[in-house]
């Protein structure tokens, strides 16, 4: 028998890719990623909830026009993370 597939918006963009799900439920999925608020670190997706994502990163300083940032916009506390790559390298 043929197993039914099913769409689960709480599982990760990787898994839910692996399962075809993007394929199968294209539209499904393209509700996950907009608008787009996290990128993953590991793999570059970006969604709309960090849930979705493996290593999710906030694209808030984006959003915000800073990209070279003030130290407002660098403080790891308002973003949620550091913008020391180093940091993600060495890992
Ligand atoms: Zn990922």
């Amino acid at each position: 028998m043929v197993k039914k597939k099913k769409f689960n918006p709480d599982e990760t963009l990787c898994k839910l890719v692996e399962a075809g799900s993007l394929s199968d439920f294209p539209v499904e999925y393209m509700k996950l990623l907009t608008p787009p608020k996290f990128v993953c670190i590991k793999c570059g997706r970006v969604a709309r909830t960090r849930k979705n994502l493996c290593e999710p990163r906030s694209l808030h300083r984006f959003f915000n026009d800073k990209v070279q940032g003030t130290s407002e916009s660098q403080n790891v506390e308002t973003i949620g993370w550091s913008w020391d790559y180093d940091q993600y390298r060495n890992k």
